[in-house]
């Protein structure tokens, strides 16, 4: 059985039997708790204060069983230090009272109420983690639905009437194996995984106390190990290594669906393709909403593509991560409800038949996402962790996505999904992984390879993974020096709604996108002008600040107050026009037109005193008549249409040149490699064998690369 115990330094579990002595339980608090402590001071306690008190080495001679204790019981210990000068140092009642970040608190000094409960900052010893966090909304919506699956009558199997239940109609749990298979859902929710778990770790008949069922990998080597020896690398031992690692796929996915609420969004992200030759990625925002599809299913709407600064090659792409703005374009999001919630990239080739098609690279014969790009994924939602009451540790995996835009078995281009298994995210944190210049293999990492970074101490558990065998029997294989990567990731079903509704109704192809110059697209504010329609008398639908990518330019350009830019995006995401009006009336907005005005281009001037004004909402739907541009964007798909030429591929060579020029300094440049049919590794200016760890966090200013150097390997 498991007791947990909780004290000013944190809380642990132990594991007793209930025949041993209460002694035992003793000799390993000893172990768990600090070293200066009186061990004869310990007191055990039921409650956090004025509960049954008990002096805990004074218990000894009986069993756990017969004093009362019981598996998943919570208790509270208090006790002195050794040296403590006779003044006891806590008071029993309120272990936790007298203490601040870990440091004592004297009784004269004024602590105000909300601070007495923290403990010390340590993660390993943050007070019950799962009880301090704000739990995402859809999650809470969930957390509320009892999840079963209900089942109508059986006309031939139920034999009772309209009021009975029997095992052909019982309502089904919402893990249920049968009908997960039926319905072709390859991975159980999120949350029905935690209900089917929890089921197993909490049985309210016992009445136990509750114990968070979800616990995060960890294959680090433990900090502060009782067993007291100099901290790892100088010391280790069996308390504080990783254990061995068993790669199985993942049971469950965190997300089961991505929608994007408009076709417009892709096609926008592939026009850069289209006119460049060069890869793309961007940065997803959007919400995360319950998925009914699926049993207590979770689904990532997204409603807009931010394209960070990068290069693009026609393989890969490269960036900073983080790059300098993301904080600027999540406030932004904020404002519109949204978030970061993935990312997208994409891998297109066209195919050369001048049919518009592309090459499928990735399919069931070679891979469906790179190592490259599994740690990649993994570094990211490393980055966006998942908070979870349900988690000992307060976070439990995360729901950043990870869209390709690639080329189908058809040759038509198509988004796939995906996330990193948790595994694969702590393997990478852990430091114990890295890619190999095969994508469909991931490497393994050297414990004495220090090529990448002299000073690392890397402990590397044993990692196996089973497979099928030619004889059809399943056999576990040591992943060294590298395994498949089909166990380090998860496959999210994607789609569109049948009817469009997005978040952002802008008309007219929508305000340039960011980060473009390469492909002769700019934002600046006579485009502004431009857009909020100056040139026609300034009368405009309140559609045409509806649009992410203006908004994000605005927060930049600086001239709305915090007031007006919240009226803004109320504007763009609510389509109100009284709204509009209300921003129009605001001297942010006068500052803006004006500065739109001044900006040069003389057909902007609104000649003498001629108003600025909002128009109700022309359409709730994203339009794609383009009356200016006479352009026609297609939606997704884009059979029959010409792909972009490799001739323009050259001016964002030069350009991204430039860039590097640019960009000064830093580690090796290479490239986020889509390597597919030619698996050609590119790099640029590196000098080889320098480049930062991927899973560390990025230095400011230099230019971060996706990619690392990596080992060809092949497995026979
Ligand atoms: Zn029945
Ligand atoms: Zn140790």
């Amino acid at each position: 059985m498991i007791l947990r115990f909780r004290c000013q330094d944190g809380t642990f579990r132990i594991e007793v039997q209930p025949t041993d002595d209460i002694s035992a339980l003793y000799q390993k608090l000893l172990e768990v708790l600090p070293k200066n402590i009186e061990g004869t001071s310990i007191l055990l306690s039921d409650k956090p204060a004025n509960g049954a008190t008990r002096v805990l080495h004074e218990l000894s001679g009986q069993h756990v069983r017969d004093v009362g204790l019981n598996h998943g019981d919570m208790l509270f210990l208090t006790y002195k230090e050794a040296a403590a000068n006779g003044a006891p140092s806590t008071a029993p009642t309120a272990p936790t009272a007298n203490r601040i970040d870990g440091k004592p608190v004297k009784p004269d000094e004024d602590v105000s109420e909300s601070y007495t409960y923290t403990t010390n900052a340590h993660t390993s010893a943050i007070l019950n983690p799962w009880e301090k966090i704000t739990p995402d909304p859809v999650d809470e919506l969930l957390d509320k639905q009892d999840g079963k699956i209900y089942r109508p009558k059986d006309q031939k199997m139920c034999r009772h009437g309209s009021k009975g239940m029997c095992d052909y109609c019982m309502p089904l749990e919402p893990y249920d194996a049968k009908y997960m298979a039926e319905k072709k859902i390859k991975h159980l929710s999120f949350h029905s995984y935690l209900r089917k778990i929890n089921t197993a770790t909490n049985k309210p008949e016992l009445k136990s106390s509750y114990m968070p069922p979800l616990s995060e990998p960890f294959f680090r080597v433990k900090s502060n190990c009782p067993s007291g020896h100099p901290a790892w690398p100088a010391g280790i031992c069996t308390k504080c290594q990783p254990s061995a690692i068993t790669l199985q796929q993942q049971e469950f996915r965190m997300v089961d669906h991505v929608e994007f609420s408009d076709p417009g969004l892709i096609d926008t992200l592939l026009d850069f393709w289209r006119r460049s030759g060069s890869q793309r990625m961007g940065y997803l925002y959007g919400r995360y909403v319950p998925y009914p599809e699926v049993p207590l299913g979770v689904k990532a709407v997204v409603e807009a593509i931010y394209e960070p600064p990068q290069r693009g090659e026609t393989d890969g792409v490269a960036l900073t991560l983080p790059w300098e703005g993301a904080a600027a374009v999540d406030d932004v999001a904020a404002l519109c409800g949204l978030r970061k919630i993935g990312v997208i990239f994409t891998d297109l080739t066209d195919d050369g038949t001048g049919q518009g098609t592309v090459i499928c690279k990735r399919h069931i014969d070679s891979y469906f996402l790179s190592s490259l790009e599994i740690a990649l994924a993994a570094r990211l939602q490393a980055e966006h962790p998942h908070p979870s009451k349900w988690s000992d540790s307060g976070n439990f995996g995360s729901n950043f996505i990870t869209c390709v835009l690639s080329g189908n078995p058809d040759g038509n281009i198509d988004i796939a999904a995906y996330q990193a298994s948790n595994t694969a995210v702590e393997m990478v944190r852990a430091d114990i992984i890295e890619p190999s210049a095969d994508p469909g293999l991931m490497l393994v990492r050297n414990e004495e390879d220090k090529s990448d970074n002299p000073s690392a101490a890397r402990y590397v558990p044993e990692v196996f993974y089973r497979r099928i065998n030619e004889y059809g029997a399943s056999i576990q294989e040591n992943a060294k020096p590298a395994f498949p990567v089909d166990y380090l990731l998860v496959t999210l079903t994607h789609g569109f709604p049948t009817e469009s509704k997005p978040l952002f109704t802008t008309p007219n192809g929508g305000f340039p996108i960011e980060n473009r110059e390469v492909v002769g697209v700019v934002q600046d504010i006579s485009t502004v002008g431009r857009h909020l329609g100056l040139s026609k008398g300034g009368q405009v639908a309140v559609d045409v600040v509806s649009d992410f990518h203006l908004l994000c330019f605005l927060h930049n350009f600086g001239i709305l107050d915090k007031d007006e830019e919240r009226l803004l995006a109320k504007v763009a995401t609510d389509h109100d026009v009284n709204d509009g009006f209300a921003l129009s009336q605001t001297g942010g907005w006068a500052t803006l037109l004006t500065i739109c005005q001044e900006s040069g281009e003389s057909n902007l001037s609104f000649g003498g005193r001629r108003t600025f004004s909002f128009l109700p909402s022309a359409s709730r739907k994203r339009r794609y008549e383009d009356e200016e541009m006479g352009g026609t964007p297609q939606p997704h798909a884009s059979q029959g249409e010409r792909l972009g030429s490799n001739g323009e591929g050259s001016d964002s060579t030069a350009a991204a040149n430039a860039i590097q020029e640019g960009g000064g300094g830093g580690g090796e440049v290479g490239s986020l490699v889509a390597d597919g049919g030619d698996r050609k590794r590119r790099s640029l200016g590196g000098s080889g064998g320098s480049e930062e760890d991927a899973a560390s966090t990025a230095s400011n200013g230099d230019e971060r690369v996706l990619t690392k150097k990596m080992r060809r390997i092949s497995l026979k």
